[in-house]
């Protein structure tokens, strides 16, 4: 029987856009704050302003928040980039 589940079983993560892994498996979701020198984890919200409406973001505000900010696509980009580098390393490897 078909059709019961409508949509394909590949991964989609509602935060950071990725097909490699579901939003509750993303990391961006319960991302380590930076700044500080205590733990923070940072929160995921969506822009409700007219300049940036629907732009994802990262926060740590609240009690124990440093008020550290982080425009979630960059992160996710920068993150890429990363891996980019990663990879091409290992493949320069392999290919010796
Ligand atoms: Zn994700
Ligand atoms: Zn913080």
């Amino acid at each position: 029987m078909e059709g019961s589940s409508s949509s394909s079983t590949k991964g989609g993560c509602f935060i950071c856009s990725q097909h490699d892994h579901w939003m509750k498996d993303c990391k961006f979701k319960n991302y380590n704050c930076v700044k500080g020198n205590q733990q923070h984890k940072m929160k995921f919200g969506t822009n409700t302003t007219n300049l940036n409406k629907g732009r994802k973001f990262l926060s740590c505000f609240g009690q124990n928040g440093c008020n550290g900010f982080k425009w979630l696509d960059e992160l996710v980009a920068k993150e890429l980039q990363q891996n980019a580098t990663k990879k091409e390393e290992e493949e320069e490897e392999e290919g010796r």
